[in-house]
């Protein structure tokens, strides 16, 4: 079974992270290749020509046609951290190599900060994620569901569109034997066909094949110009047949791990960056190896949040 695959493969150890990625200076080097695999560009006059001030972590690089200086993080998610970048290293590490997620309070225990600390870590990790998954749209054969956080999964139409809960379109993409390939998870205001019109131009590419159960608003994948197959299931509950298998199963997932990961998650105001975290995870989820030097790049060129995060 693939599931095993995925379960048994070597994941990255602690001794080996830490030969790669234990000191500043090994940390500060992984985030330059990064942000500048060609080399340093000055990010006000593009000269590449430059000279470094300092070392580590807090070197500068000063551009020689303009004078001005750049530091290793400056414009990313991680400027004007207090924090070492091993500490945010180590925290990329465990949150990718962690099967179910990492709660905040689990990320404060591990790296022996402070729990808002924690809490910010992650969430700035999350969105992090989050860029990068916004950045690639599914296509091919594609799975289309209603989903929704902060309350029991409903078992039909009834439940849908109920209050205090966050509304999400959770899609698979699928390769050949009907195996999930990419997913997506994404925030919508509702089950409108004005938002699956919007999402669908958003994260769909032209001639996906959407196939989906009966509820209205999905006919609007065809805005994106997309391949509408709705599914009549007449009494059967669409999440029993067996085309839904992949959706149910990456949703029944995605419960456990905000189960136990995210209890006190405010949903409403954070649930699309751990959607998309989640989902990143997932679609990387073969490699797990990996994963921890690819996240690393998409922390190190992640944007920072505007406006800033307060907390
Ligand atoms: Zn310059």
């Amino acid at each position: 079974m693939t599931t095993n695959h995925i379960q048994f493969q070597p994941g990255m150890s602690i001794p080996e992270f830490l030969a790669s990625f234990g000191t500043e200076a090994q940390c500060a080097e992984a985030v330059r290749q990064a942000r500048w695999p060609q080399g340093f560009r000055c990010p006000r006059c593009d000269s590449a020509e430059h000279y470094v001030v300092g070392h580590g972590a807090r070197k500068l690089f000063q551009c020689n046609g303009c004078r001005h200086q750049t530091s290793l993080t400056a414009g990313s998610l991680m400027e004007h951290t207090k924090l070492p970048l091993s500490t945010w290293f180590l925290a990329i590490y465990l949150i990718s190599q962690a099967k179910t997620g990492l709660s905040a309070l689990a990320l404060k225990r591990q790296l022996g900060v402070s729990y808002p600390t924690a809490w910010l870590l992650h969430q700035k990790i999350n969105r992090a994620m989050a860029q990068r998954e916004d950045t690639h749209r599914l296509r091919g054969a594609v799975q289309l569901d209603d989903a929704y956080l902060g309350g029991e999964r409903s078992g039909g139409k009834a439940g849908r569109g109920s209050e205090n809960k966050v509304p999400f379109v959770a899609a698979v993409s699928l390769y050949d034997k009907g195996h999930p390939l990419y997913l997506k998870l994404s925030m919508v205001s509702g089950f409108t066909s004005k938002a699956i019109s919007q999402w669908a131009k958003a994260n769909l590419e032209p001639g996906t094949c959407v196939r989906s159960d009966g509820l209205g608003c999905f006919t609007a994948v065809a805005d994106a110009g997309c391949i509408h197959m709705p599914m009549v299931v007449g009494d059967l509950l669409p999440r029993d047949l067996p085309e839904f298998k992949w959706v149910n199963t990456v949703l029944g997932n995605l419960k456990t791990t905000l189960a136990g990961a995210y209890h006190s998650l405010n949903y409403r105001k954070y649930a699309a960056n751990y959607l998309a975290a989640f989902a990143y995870r997932f679609n990387r989820r073969f490699d797990l190896r990996g994963l921890v030097a690819r996240l690393i790049v998409d922390v190190a060129r992640a944007k920072p949040a505007s406006p800033p995060a307060s907390e």
